[in-house]
C-alpha cells in the first residue's frame, strides 16, 4: 500500500519515504512532511523501500517491518546510495538502534516523537550530508529559498519585491518566534532604523496579499509578527 499526497507536483522539493506498516502513523508522517514542504510517500515493507526508484533524499525507517529485518534493509539501503537514513524505533530496542546507526543509519528517533522534532533530525542530517545545499526554509505551505529568493506558496510561486522578500525571511528563518518591529525594521531596512514603522505595515500588507494565506502572517499585537499555520 502506498501513499501519495499534494506536493508530487513540485520538481524541486526533497523527496522522504515514510517506510512504515503501521497506516496511521504513515499517514500522519506523510501529511506532515508535505505540509512541511517534502514531497512524502510511505510504503508497508522493506522490500518496497529498496525497490524504490529514483531513490529518496530521506528516508525514515520503522525497524519492525512484516517482511525483513529493518536493520537488513538500513545496510541495503546504505550500500544502494547516500540517501538520508533515520530510523525509527519503539522504546526498548536500544541495541537495534545501534545495529542501524553501525549499518549506516544517520540519525535514530524513538516512538512516540513530535512532528516537530522529526523535522528538524531531517533538517540536522541533511546539512550534516549535504553542507552546500541550498537551506530551505519551510512552514506550512510555504517554502522559501533564501539562496534563489524563490518563494511557493502550495508550490505556486510568488513574486514578491525585495522588501518583501525580507521581511518574510525574517519571520521564515524561525516559524512560530515572534519577531518584532524593530527586529523586522533592522534586518530588512537598516541596522539603524529608528524612522517611522508604517512604511512596515505597508509592505507587509502587500506580502500577505501575495501570499494569499490567511493567517500565514500572524500579528501579535504589541509584540510583532510571526508565522502562524495559516489556512
Ligand atoms: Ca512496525
Amino acid at each position: 500500500m502506498e501513499q501519495k499526497n499534494g506536493r508530487g507536483d513540485d520538481p524541486d522539493a526533497l523527496t522522504v519515504l515514510v517506510v512504515e506498516d503501521d497506516p496511521g502513523l504513515a499517514g500522519s508522517l506523510v501529511r506532515g512532511l508535505d505540509r512541511a514542504g517534502y514531497r512524502a510517500t510511505s510504503v508497508d515493507t522493506g522490500r518496497g523501500a529498496l525497490t524504490r526508484v529514483p531513490a529518496p533524499d530521506v528516508v525514515l525507517l520503522d525497524l519492525g517491518l512484516p517482511d525483513m529485518d529493518g536493520i537488513d534493509v538500513c545496510r541495503k539501503l546504505r550500500r544502494q546510495s547516500d540517501l538520508a537514513i533515520i530510523v525509527v524505533t519503539a522504546r526498548g530496542e536500544e541495541g537495534d538502534r545501534v545495529a542501524a546507526l553501525d549499518e549506516g543509519a544517520d540519525d535514530y528517533l524513538v516512538k512516540p516523537f513530535g512532528l516537530a522534532e522529526l523535522l528538524a533530525r531531517i533538517r540536522a542530517v541533511l546539512r550534516r550530508i549535504r553542507p552546500s545545499g541550498p537551506e530551505l526554509l519551510s512552514h506550512g505551505p510555504l517554502v522559501v529559498d533564501p539562496r534563489t529568493r524563490k518563494v511557493t506558496v502550495r508550490g505556486r510561486e510568488i513574486a514578491l519585491t525585495p522588501k518583501e522578500f525580507d521581511i518574510l525571511e525574517c519571520l521564515a528563518a524561525d516559524p512560530g518566534r515572534v519577531v518584532t518591529r524593530q527586529e523586522i525594521l533592522e534586518r530588512a531596512w537598516d541596522a539603524h532604523w529608528y524612522g517611522p514603522t508604517k512604511v512596515l505595515d505597508v509592505h507587509m500588507a502587500a506580502l500577505r496579499r501575495k501570499l494569499g494565506v490567511p493567517g500565514l502572517v500572524e500579528t501579535v499585537y504589541g509584540r510583532g509578527f510571526r508565522l502562524g499555520e495559516g489556512g
